[in-house]
């Protein structure tokens, strides 16, 4: 990176351009953008820089050294937090290339939140890089959808100056007293603002591993089943997901964010997707709200349960999800039913200890079975051990079985 400067901490790459355009004696915008990349028009005001391997061959920096600038002072590694390694990759090429379709693959086109329109600042931390360095610089972290705040000082970034088209080939510092800071200073920033903007922030040093749609879409469904908002096989508790995601960012003093990223609809539409990209800012408002939730009390372990029906394919495999639970003096009862109609019963003490399966239901395959020829031939002790029960039980099943044979029967006749 001989011909940039080096990047202060948490400094964009547009900040670099400006503090080089600097050093240059500040040179004519044609001048100074030929000298980026060889043309007159380059797109300095960006939050996502694009054209950086022209860039690059012009300062003599090597494909390693464009990545490096890309993942160190642009907002790349946040906008592609909750991206596949695929999608992580086109984005990647966009920002080497023309970069035309970048706002396509990163969604940003279709997002209801959309990058900032200001360069914003914090100017505590203009007032330390004086204090420190002699000069001030655009941070990173202050230019990412729906932060406010400064996520070092918790105070208020302020808007300094418009990202538009009319402005990309302008090359500004950042300075306090502008025009157009923001006057609500009055009012506070609130505890989840301050948390959304360390969160944001975050994603830019350490993002999470690339995890493709589905990947998150599974990520979600075992958070939901953990914190019992899932209900029955697999439907989402809308109405509770929302109610908890809503709660948690109202009672950390509130919080502003596109209403359309936390609606109900917005939520059904989030945990059901399994191809789009969805916002970050999205991932990191419900993943933390999920993430503060106390894990479902589950007194039999996690589900899905054995089945123990011994004339089944399935015995002994994870099936059951079905599990109804009755209190009985200090005592539960879990009753557990699989979709082969077998039905079985534990008891967990006051003590936690969990005691041996009874048999509540048998199911159609113990009458298969106890009506087979297999079973005419077999004793009544070997037919207890097929089943996995004593032979009174046997017994008593039998005499069941025959009763309910001898109602059908009879009702048939008299029809
Ligand atoms: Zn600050
Ligand atoms: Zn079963």
């Amino acid at each position: 990176m001989s011909w940039l400067p080096k990047p202060y901490p948490d400094e964009t790459f547009y900040s670099l351009l400006v503090r080089l355009h600097l050093y240059l004696g500040r040179p004519t915008y044609s001048a100074f953008s030929r000298m980026l990349t060889g043309g007159r028009h380059y797109v300095a005001l960006s939050h996502l820089p694009c054209g950086l391997s022209a860039l690059g061959e012009h300062l003599k920096l090597g494909r390693t050294a464009v990545d490096q600038l890309i993942d160190r002072t642009t907002t790349f590694n946040y906008h592609t937090a909750f991206a596949s390694e695929a999608v992580r990759d086109r984005a990647r090429t966009e920002m080497h290339e023309i970069g035309s379709s970048l706002h396509l693959v990163l969604g940003l086109a279709t997002f209801p939140i959309s990058l900032p329109d200001r360069l914003r600042f914090c100017p505590q931390c203009l007032a330390e890089m004086e204090g420190e360095f002699g000069e001030v610089w655009w941070c990173r972290s202050h230019q990412l959808p729906g932060v406010e705040v400064c996520h070092r000082h918790g105070s208020w970034l302020e808007g300094a100056f418009p990202v538009t088209t009319a402005n990309r080939h302008s090359l500004v510092f950042p300075r306090v007293h502008q025009k157009g800071m923001r006057l609500e200073t009055a009012s506070k920033p609130t505890d989840a603002q301050a948390l959304f903007a360390r969160l944001s922030a975050e994603l830019l040093v350490n993002p999470p591993r690339a995890k493709s749609p589905p990947g998150w879409h599974s990520h979600y469904r075992h958070i939901l089943n953990d914190t019992g908002l899932i209900r029955g096989n697999s439907q989402v508790r809308a109405n509770a997901v929302h109610d908890r995601i809503r709660k948690f960012w109202t009672s950390n003093g509130g919080f502003q964010c596109p209403s359309d990223l936390l609606s109900k609809s917005a939520l059904v539409d989030f945990f059901r997707n399994q191809r789009r990209l969805a916002p970050p800012a999205q991932h990191l408002l419900i993943g933390q709200a999920l993430a503060a939730l106390p894990p479902q009390e589950r007194p039999f372990g996690r589900p899905p349960y054995r089945c123990e029906n011994p004339l089944a394919e399935h015995f002994g495999e994870r099936v059951v999800t079905r599990l109804r639970t009755v209190r009985d003096k200090g005592k539960l009862h879990g009753h557990f039913s699989c979709d082969c109609g077998y039905s079985y019963s534990r008891t967990r003490q006051i003590d936690g200890s969990i005691g041996c399966v009874r048999l509540r239901e048998c199911g159609p395959a113990a009458r298969r079975f106890l009506g087979s020829d297999i079973a005419a031939g077999m004793s009544l002790r070997a037919k207890a051990r097929k089943m996995r029960v004593d032979p009174m039980t046997v017994k008593a099943i039998e005499h069941r079985l025959s009763l309910t044979n001898s109602f059908n029967q009879s009702r048939e006749q008299s029809v």
